[in-house]
């Protein structure tokens, strides 16, 4: 009768729905075929970045880093680092010891990047920096010592020593003007010297991924990846001088700095990216750039997440069809909640409650579980596109070696990787269904990138010293 005709169409309204919803993530979803395409194309692009006659027009950049050697245990000394780029500013006074009882101590402090500084001038964040420097050697007790820094600075830069760093592109919301193109030691040194309270000797500009792989290499000499997965992503790893053709030289090995966040730059995902890749590239401080590191890093996952929500609203499919002010809002959903949201402790009453507490109220049950599938496609994408590039990095340094089967250590870094309770599982299965030849170790680095600066200033003084004997 009547009631039976009204069930049936219920249904087949929820079946319509259910369709459309998956419809929508299915798009979201890469199959194992492209996966490999992404790793293929990957490492076709670490080859174009290395090579000199196609380096100009290649996306992975595959710079220098002008680091050669892991620490050896035999540096010692107190050494200043900076650490910029990543979620804090921080500064900190590592001292090392080095010989049968080595060791590695740090203190630091963090502190706030205002956003003016972020996107103001270049001078008035480098005299921030410094501001934040000498307030540290006060903190520290040791106003007007004069320590060797290492700086690390994890943006692009091309490098031609060890102690220069000319900033290619600003990654990660940061807009100061005036730094692009200059050398950012030039433009702290600058900044030291108009305040004329102390000076420093600046040794080594280094990306936080050689300072992860340089930290973990302190522990395990088979640590030859540094990745970053946080705010943004990045790898680096140890090329044979050979193929570095940018630099003179055919012995030993390199530390290459890829900036992998760029791969993409010129269409090659643009077969796995959808429109909400495209809506949030669009509304970045830099729109066409950073693609890839765009579909995997902390800093825009949440806004994927949110993009999604909003064509689900739209469609009717969502918080019964009301676009709210709140989700229309930039930047509501950061990384924290992506992982909170995703914890397998979590009852669907909780995520609720955290939809409420941004502000998200006419939330269903229904709705906060499709919220949690939505959160959860969106981190697997990123784990699994994760996890095809650094195939293509260690399957590369295999043939390299010419073996059939390689034992490497990656070391890692990164709030998204540390924090989220899915993305390294995800990430680690796709790099072992990817690279079946290499038996990857990941090993979690401690404060990697600012001990890392440290250690490889370290090394550089070690060098520098014996020179001078
Ligand atoms: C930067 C890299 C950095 C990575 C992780 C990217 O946006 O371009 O230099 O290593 O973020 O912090
Ligand atoms: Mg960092």
């Amino acid at each position: 009768g009547k009631g039976a005709a009204m069930v049936t169409a219920v249904a087949y309204r929820l079946a319509t729905q259910h369709a459309e919803r998956q419809r929508i993530l299915d798009a979201l979803r890469l199959s194992r075929e492209q996966l490999l395409e992404v790793k293929r194309r990957m490492g076709e692009e670490i080859n174009r970045g290395l090579a000199k006659e196609s380096h100009d027009q290649a996306t992975v950049k595959m710079l220098p880093t002008y680091v050669r050697s892991t620490p050896d245990g035999t540096e010692h000394g107190d050494f200043l680092a900076l650490d910029l780029g990543g979620t804090n500013f921080r500064v900190l006074l590592v001292r090392v010891r080095g010989g049968k009882r080595r060791s590695v101590e740090m203190h630091n402090k963090i502190y706030a990047i205002p956003q003016e500084a972020m996107q103001g001038t270049g001078e008035e964040l480098f005299d921030h920096i410094v501001h934040c420097i000498a307030d540290f050697l006060e903190y520290m007790g040791m106003k007007g010592a004069s320590l060797p820094l290492g700086f690390t600075f994890s943006f692009p830069c091309h490098q031609n020593k060890l102690d220069q760093g000319i900033l290619l592109k600003w990654t990660k919301g940061f807009k100061a003007t005036g730094c692009e193109g200059e050398d950012v030691v030039s433009l702290l040194k600058d900044a030291i010297h108009r305040r004329e309270e102390f000076d420093l000797d600046v040794v080594a500009v280094v990306n936080d991924t050689v300072g992860t792989m340089m930290t973990c290499g302190y522990e395990d000499p088979l640590c030859e990846v540094g990745l970053i997965v946080g705010t943004g992503t990045n790898a680096c790893y140890m090329e044979e001088m050979q193929n570095v053709e940018l630099v003179e030289g055919d012995e030993g090995r390199m530390c290459v700095n890829m900036e992998w966040g760029a791969f993409g730059d010129h269409g090659e995902l643009d077969d796995f990216s959808t429109e909400f890749d495209r809506a949030v590239d669009d509304c970045a401080t830099n729109p066409g750039k950073q693609r890839y590191e765009k579909m995997i890093s902390g800093m825009y996952l949440g806004e994927i997440v949110r993009n999604v929500l909003l064509e689900f609203t739209a469609k009717g499919l969502l918080f019964r069809g009301k676009l709210s002010e709140r989700l229309k809002t930039r930047g509501i959903f950061e990384t924290k909640f992506l992982s909170q949201i995703e914890s397998d402790r979590l009852a669907l009453r909780q995520v609720r409650s955290i939809l409420q507490h941004l502000g998200l109220t006419s939330s269903t049950c229904d709705d906060s579980i499709l919220v949690k599938e939505v959160c959860s496609v969106v981190a697997r994408r990123a784990a699994q596109l994760c996890g095809a590039g650094l195939a293509a990095v260690v399957d590369k340094i295999r043939q390299n070696r010419n073996l059939s089967k390689l034992k490497i250590t990656v070391g890692v870094d990164g709030t998204l990787y540390k924090l989220h309770p899915h993305f390294s599982s995800i990430m680690h299965e796709t790099v072992r269904d990817l690279a079946p030849q290499c038996e990857v170790t990941f090993l979690q680095s401690e404060d990697g990138s600012g001990k890392g600066a440290a250690l490889i200033t370290a090394v550089a003084c070690r060098i520098r010293d014996a020179g001078q004997r």
